[in-house]
């Protein structure tokens, strides 16, 4: 079965002192990983050593980067690349969140890159995508993602790309607390699939966790997660409740 995941994207919240709570609080919390499902923590760059401290060796917890750059090294100042993430024991990194496309002008291009550079060291890509609201009134939301997954994605090897995570976001749902329904989240994740289906085969399509994003919280996450496309879900503001974010990852499908 595909892994589901419960991932928390802290974006750039918290104090140190307030991380270091919440992490211990919910390390505190009733919460059940079987050998399927995963945790991951995507927290903002500097404190990566407090939850390495807190959370390294916890069965199924990982951590992740928001970011990183697209080469190995050299002179990009202020940036982090992904072999220095690993070098700590940060092995999935986040690329593609619709607020780096639109504050950072991300393009696919550079997302591609991004991929690559994540993948050849061994690294797991959790690759956002999806469409704006008014893509979304147009109805044209599946070509939409199609060309976002195709532009960045498709030059992947077929062995390479079901070690990627996608995330399914629409920016009309991030932080706005409008969901999808859970029936528009299946729709479009089971499309999602058959775009990677068409290009990589079904038994690679099958393999490739689909998360959602977009005002997940307790009282969505077990509806949502239901779905048979749906393999858990990326989540912001709930990610820094304790007792809503414990309550997603008891939501995640079994
Ligand atoms: C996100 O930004 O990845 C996200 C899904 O945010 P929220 O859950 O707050 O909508």
């Amino acid at each position: 079965m595909r892994k589901q995941i419960a991932a928390a994207n802290w974006k750039m919240n918290l104090s140190h002192h307030e991380a270091d709570s919440l992490l211990d609080q919910l390390l505190a919390t009733e919460y059940h990983l079987s050998s399927n499902q995963a945790v991951i923590f995507a927290v903002p760059a500097i404190y990566i050593p407090l939850a390495v401290q807190k959370l390294n060796g916890k069965p199924n917890i990982f951590i992740a980067a928001q970011n990183c750059h697209q080469k190995a090294n050299g002179a990009y100042t202020g940036e982090i690349a992904a072999s220095m993430f690993a070098s700590v024991g940060v092995h999935h990194i986040i690329l593609g969140h619709s607020e780096r496309r639109e504050y950072f002008a991300e393009s696919d291009s550079e997302l591609a890159e991004k991929t690559e550079a994540v993948l050849a060291i061994g690294s797991t890509p959790i690759f956002c995508c999806g469409e704006p609201l008014s893509i979304r009134e147009a109805g044209t939301q599946n070509s939409f993602v199609e060309a976002q997954l195709k532009n960045a994605l498709f030059q992947i090897s077929a062995d390479q790309i079901v070690k990627v995570v996608i995330a399914y976001e629409p920016i009309w749902a991030i932080g706005t607390g409008k969901t999808a329904t859970s029936e528009q989240a299946q729709e479009i994740h089971a499309y999602i699939r058959s775009v990677f289906a068409a290009h990589y085969g079904q038994n690679i399509a099958d393999q490739i966790s689909i998360l959602y994003g977009g005002s997940v919280k307790a009282s969505n996450s077990k509806e949502i997660f239901s779905q048979p496309d749906v393999d858990g879900g990326l989540v912001g503001g709930a990610s820094l409740i304790v007792t809503e974010f414990a309550a997603i990852i008891n939501a995640l499908k079994s």
